[in-house]
């Protein structure tokens, strides 16, 4: 089964581009809202790291999810798209001071502070501006995520976050610093993660810590868990929509919250992922040695993913019925890694075929570069384009 698509509407426009389908956007934002609903208490922040096009950002918006930043440009972006300043969290391991800046003239919800050098600096910079700024502490939770090894976060030997064994001394930094207010926890395992055990050992690692605060008679109003949940690459139409009931469900029966307290969650992938696809035409069909090549005008420099994560992404051929073929898939660019797969099986090819690479709204658009003095792929809704 292929997807659907406005093939006729793709005849006048430049290839490589990608598509994003708005209704199933806007379905999955639906059920986001239905399942985190049920608790009462959980927020949800939308990843802005996954796509930052300002279309889905603005529907993203209207939907009333909150932003999850981590760069000054993030901010920016969420801002412009109108997301409110008390909805943005920040985090980051390496935030500039004119990105702490940024951030405190908007007066965001709450800084993700991963180190004390840097809890120092947003007290003086808060200090200077006659602010004091929300924070939490990303603590590292040593908990393994089963996914790519580029993309788990959480262990010990990772740069991100602040070691559980060094939680109350920070606390106590924190306490005696004017211009930071200690409001919360935040962590964040890894990304692509389906195995919901992942997310009850999170679970039971919050539980954990939430005693020690406990020992100390800390009330905090914010935990955050980050985000993470996984989508099917391999059935993109089956699957469309993540297992959002799985996910919030888990949370509620394995995280003990606190009637003060609400749970913060940044979801990415799991938003967008499904509704984008990478349009591209065949450029070529060559015969190597046993196999035959298909030569996409769209590159590594469009989708990376394959090439930095070996990441699979469903292709499929849009505009063939003929008897299907093994084909290795592949960009123009002059890299070797420029593959995006290989003895695919694609009903047969002919230059000038479109071809969606599936599955690819989140961590494609926004991590296109120019490498070879490649143009930027531009990103169509099926709003503008039917
Ligand atoms: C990347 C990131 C996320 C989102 O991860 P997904 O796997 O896309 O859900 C959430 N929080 C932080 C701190 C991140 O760096």
């Amino acid at each position: 089964m292929k997807g659907t698509f406005p093939i006729d509407k793709f005849q006048s426009l430049h290839t490589p581009f990608y598509y994003y389908d708005t209704q199933l956007l806007r379905d999955t934002l639906d059920v986001i809202k239905t399942e985190a609903g049920r608790a009462g208490n959980y927020a949800v922040h939308y990843a802005v790291k996954a796509n930052a096009n300002p279309k889905v950002l603005s529907i993203i918006r209207e939907s009333g999810l909150g932003a999850d930043c981590v760069s000054g440009g993030e901010i920016r972006a969420a801002i412009k798209a109108g997301f409110p300043a008390g909805k943005i969290v920040f985090a980051g391991v390496g935030k500039a001071d004119w990105e702490i800046n940024l951030a405190l003239e908007h007066d965001i919800f709450c800084f993700n502070v991963e180190s004390i050098p840097e809890l120092e600096v947003i007290n003086q910079l808060a200090a200077a501006q006659g602010k004091t700024a929300r924070v939490a502490f990303r603590i590292n939770p040593n908990v393994g995520a089963h996914t790519h090894a580029n993309i788990t976060t959480g262990l010990a030997e990772n740069k991100f976050g602040i070691r559980m064994d060094d939680m109350e001394q920070v606390i106590d930094i924190a306490q005696s610093l004017k211009h930071v207010e200690f409001i919360g926890l935040h962590f964040h395992i890894g990304s692509q993660i389906l195995d919901m055990g992942d997310f009850v050992a999170l679970c039971n690692r919050v539980n954990e810590l939430q005693e020690r605060l406990e020992a100390r008679q800390l009330r905090v109003p914010y935990i955050n868990v980050g985000g993470g949940l996984g989508i099917d690459y391999a059935h993109p139409n089956r699957q469309p929509i993540p297992d959002f009931q799985a996910y919030f469900s888990t949370y509620r029966t394995h995280l003990k919250l606190r009637p003060y307290q609400t749970l913060h969650f940044e979801l990415g992938r799991a938003v967008v992922g499904q509704c984008g696809s990478l349009i591209s035409r065949v450029l070529y069909v060559k015969q190597g040695v046993n196999k035959q090549f298909a030569i996409l005008d769209a590159g590594m420099t469009d989708l990376i993913r394959p090439a930095l994560y070996q990441a699979y992404h469903k292709i499929e051929n849009l505009s063939s019925e003929r008897p299907v073929q093994a084909y290795d898939v592949v960009g123009p660019v002059c890299e070797s890694s420029d593959v995006f797969g290989k003895a695919v099986d694609l009903n047969g090819v002919q230059r000038g075929d479109f071809v969606a690479l599936r599955s690819a709204g989140a961590y494609g658009e926004i991590m296109a570069s120019a490498y070879n003095c490649r143009e930027l792929p531009k990103g169509y809704t099926s709003d503008e384009l039917c």
